[in-house]
């Protein structure tokens, strides 16, 4: 019976609102499910009724075409719901909970999962380590752009909110946990970035953002976002970062402008594989541009976070070595320098309580760093056409008007 509605994936550029099954406590066959996770029972899962739901950079990719993904997957990743259902298996979580859902799906049994490194759980997605709702070759866990979704490992993968009208009073700021806030956050960790830090942050979309305002909170001195978007140059000014635009030449002159040294101690890409050029290339794409610019600016012993995605099948480039994956990084540079990598899915679960505490007692102001925007889940569709085409905000969907601020 249709009594669920989400969005889907219809081939390159085209989203729509589509209407599907109410979940179930069993992950049922569809479009990119791998056929070894088909009729997976999942007593340990509970069925939350989504609060809110964003569109994220990780989906453009799919949604461009950028990626193998299938016609007809649900999307969605970033989810915060309520919990309606919980299944058999599940012990500590209740219905009428609110909880921020991390991306990474992962058992909680694994040896990865043991080790915190949820972003690599081994038994969630038969294709590979490593698993997410709504996304291509991660196992086929249906996506929460939608009003209800099913959540595996309830117990493990929940982070619930401890007050439901404090957490419906900050919905905004916490809907960012179950990604962006974590990841560049993450990103920042991973570059080292610590009191008096100097740090460039490449990319001024949602998740370079969501970094530079990790790298403030880490007590960083300065603070650098470089991009070619003016608006999104002009967000991460209103919030004291200092800016970059790529599209006037290598960072690195600009960085000598700002600190009086070509470097930084830090650096973080926030950018991924679709990657553009500097200078007089701003328009043409250049994947490995930025990880190469990353070496060149980052001091000797200092680290670079990667959380911008890169991929090992890309139907859209522009060469067959990028359409598996191999650019062109200038290794010889970063190992000269000692620099240490650190790249992947953010292990959400790592951050999301430490930083769902900075925003109850307001230390930080993610939402509206990043720009957060509600809009129902009709409206889908122009969210993601906008965001692609390069607006400065974070759309949040709120398919049940929670929020209130849906327009009618
Ligand atoms: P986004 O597409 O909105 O932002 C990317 C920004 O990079 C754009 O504003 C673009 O103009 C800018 N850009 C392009 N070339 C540049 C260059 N050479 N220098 C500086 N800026 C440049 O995406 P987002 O939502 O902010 O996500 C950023 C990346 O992080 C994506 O690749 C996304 O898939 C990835 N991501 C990874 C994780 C993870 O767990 N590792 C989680 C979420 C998102
Ligand atoms: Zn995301
Ligand atoms: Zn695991």
């Amino acid at each position: 019976m249709a009594n669920n509605r989400g969005i889907a994936y219809k081939g390159p550029g085209k989203v729509e609102v589509v209407d599907l099954e109410y979940p179930e406590l069993v992950l049922k066959d569809g479009p990119g499910v791998n056929p070894a996770n088909v009729g997976r029972q999942v007593p340990h899962g509970a069925i939350l009724k989504i609060v809110t739901t964003n569109i994220c950079g990780s989906d453009q990719h799919m949604v461009r075409g950028r990626t193998t993904a299938p016609e007809g997957i649900i999307l969605g990743h970033e989810i915060t719901g309520e919990v309606v259902e919980a299944g058999p298996g599940v012990e500590f979580i209740k219905e009428g909970d609110i909880c921020s859902v991390p991306f990474n799906i992962a058992c909680g049994r694994c040896r990865n999962c043991k080790e915190r490194k949820t972003g690599i759980c081994l038994n969630v997605n038969p294709d590979r380590p490593g698993s997410a709702y709504g996304y291509v070759d991660m196992g086929g866990w249906q996506g929460g752009q939608a009003e209800y979704v099913m959540i595996p490992y309830a117990d493990w993968n929940l982070l619930r909110f401890p007050d439901r009208d404090q957490a419906l009073a900050k919905i905004l700021d916490l809907t960012m946990l179950s990604d962006i806030f974590p990841t560049g956050y993450h990103g920042c960790v991973s570059a080292g970035v610590t009191t008096g830090s100097t740090v460039y942050i490449a990319g001024a979309g949602p998740v370079g953002l969501a970094a530079a305002a990790s790298a403030q909170l880490l007590g960083a001195a300065v603070v650098i976002v470089g991009d070619l978007n003016q608006d999104r140059l002009n967000q991460a000014r209103s919030f004291g970062c200092e800016t970059i635009d790529v599209s006037q030449g290598d960072p690195q002159d600009q960085i000598e402008q700002i600190l009086g040294e070509p470097e930084v101690d830090c650096a973080v890409d926030a950018v991924g594989f679709e990657a553009r050029g500097h200078g007089k290339d701003a328009q043409v794409e250049q994947p490995a541009t930025v990880l190469n610019s990353l070496m060149t600016v980052t001091r000797a012993g200092g680290a670079l976070g990667i959380p911008g995605l890169y991929v090992t099948g890309d139907p859209g480039a522009a060469d067959d070595a990028a359409k598996v994956g191999s650019l062109s990084i200038r290794l010889g540079l970063g190992w000269a320098k000692s620099h240490s990598f650190t790249t992947g899915q953010c292990p959400v679960m790592k951050y999301n309580r430490q930083l769902m505490m900075a925003i109850l007692h307001d230390r930080v102001q993610i939402a509206k760093a990043v720009n957060a925007t509600v809009i129902g889940l009709d409206d889908a569709p122009r969210g993601y056409r906008e965001f692609d085409q390069g607006a400065s905000r974070k759309y949040v969907i709120d398919p049940h008007n929670v929020t209130g601020k849906v327009a009618a």
